[in-house]
């Protein structure tokens, strides 16, 4: 199948780096958990007049470069791709970060090589880019076109309440997921 594999809370570990970059600003802020984070919306679960903080770390040089990968979701890609599958990445860019486009290419070299990033599909519609599965942590996803893929969610705590076929956090059952489909 070909395969398309978003980043961001999928690939790479973003809410966590959040957390932590926003704790080490502001260590006796309250803030949210991991598990906490059950919306969609970057800034639910910190304070109303810390949300133009949270923007401005995930925003800021270096964020994106510096996002560990989801438990798992290296070995998931290799092992999807020694399966047969043809392995696209298709990442919706931060625009108002001026790093945030050349930081997560440079991320997909590091833990993917550069084979993979050449193919880097960058776009806030990912309709328009074909595929037979679309490996996605966001909720719902439109644009401008009925997509030819489906949406196989990544488990997140925003995205619970949809009813799609879903990887484990970690990637334990992506095998069993994509089997079925
Ligand atoms: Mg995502």
């Amino acid at each position: 199948m070909l395969i398309l594999v978003d980043m961001d809370g999928v690939l790479a570990d973003h809410e966590s780096k959040l957390i932590q970059r926003y704790r080490e600003r502001f260590p006796d802020a309250p803030y949210p958990r991991l598990e906490d984070r059950t919306t969609w919306e970057l800034t639910d679960g910190y304070p109303a007049d810390k949300h133009d903080a949270v923007w401005e770390i995930f925003s800021g040089e270096g964020f994106f470069a510096d996002l560990d990968p989801m438990p798992g979701a290296i070995e998931a890609f290799r092992d999807m791709a020694a399966d047969g599958h043809d392995l696209v990445i298709c990442s919706a860019p931060l625009v108002r970060s001026r790093w945030c486009e050349s930081e997560k290419r440079h991320w997909i070299e590091q833990h993917l090589g550069t084979g993979t990033a050449r193919d880097l599909v960058l776009t806030h519609d990912k309709t328009l880019v074909q595929g037979d599965v679309l490996i996605d942590d966001k909720p719902a996803i439109v644009g401008r076109r009925i997509p030819t893929w489906r949406h196989v969610l990544v488990d997140q705590g925003y995205n619970r309440d949809v009813e799609l076929p879903r990887i484990a956090r970690d990637w334990s059952n992506w095998r069993d997921v994509l089997g079925r489909i």
